[in-house]
């Protein structure tokens, strides 16, 4: 495992320390399987176990797009949160499961902290989400719901895209997670705006999965009737 991990260097901007962290190289990931919503197994090592990066001095945790570039209302809000905490673990080395998982709970709570948007909280909660599916584990519902709630309000209130994800793409994933969830109705409403986006022939990837979603939802819904 250890050839398709490396070494990055990060400085920490809440406590100023250098620290290395482990990631997967890009180029060594080799996919297994894509899911509906966007979950994708490895034949590798899975890429998201290391995507959070977490302070060994401080416990700051932030995924690598949002770790840098903090406003002073941020800064100061996760250095009181993290005030006289000490970690006592290391998330720099090869993750476990387990560790992905704490990375990602400890990322989630710091970005409630500094009161990232929605469309982050979003992101980290679908990622969580996929972790306890990989274990199995029922709480991964609460967290697509924490994740479809999230990314409803980020819709209504951000511009677009969010993230990687264009208009198309929060449609059709909004509908999908409700369809997870047994929200057959929003999700043939979200799904119905998917297919019915005028900018649909931009991503006929996603459109083709709307169209599919949409039918298995329906499918779905016939049987529990
Ligand atoms: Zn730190």
């Amino acid at each position: 495992m250890s050839e398709i991990l490396y070494e990055k260097s990060y400085k920490c901007p809440i406590c100023n320390n250098n620290f290395s962290s482990k990631k997967v190289k890009a180029t060594a990931c080799r996919v297994d399987k894509r899911f509906e919503d966007f979950y994708t197994t490895y034949k590798t090592e899975n890429p998201t176990h290391y995507e959070i990066i977490v302070c060994p001095h401080c416990a700051y945790a932030a995924s690598e797009n949002s770790f840098d570039n903090l406003s002073a209302k941020e800064l100061n809000a996760i250095k009181e949160m993290l005030s006289g905490k000490v970690i006592n673990r290391d998330f720099c080395g090869e993750r476990t499961i387990t560790d992905a998982l704490d990375s990602f709970k400890l990322a989630l709570f710091i970005a409630k902290s500094r009161e990232a948007k929605s469309s982050i909280i979003a992101g980290l909660s679908l990622k969580l989400a996929w972790i306890y599916r990989e274990m199995k584990d029922e709480r991964e519902n609460d967290f697509l719901l924490h994740a479809l709630e999230n990314y409803k309000t980020a819709y209504n209130t951000e511009s677009l895209p969010l993230g990687n994800l264009d208009e198309i793409s929060v449609q059709y994933l909004v509908g999908e997670l409700s369809r997870r969830l047994n929200k057959y109705d929003d999700a043939v409403f979200w799904f119905n705006k998917a297919v019915s986006n005028p900018e649909r022939r931009n991503n006929p990837r996603i459109e083709k999965m709307a169209r599919e979603q949409w039918y298995t939802v329906k499918e779905e819904n016939k049987k529990t009737k």
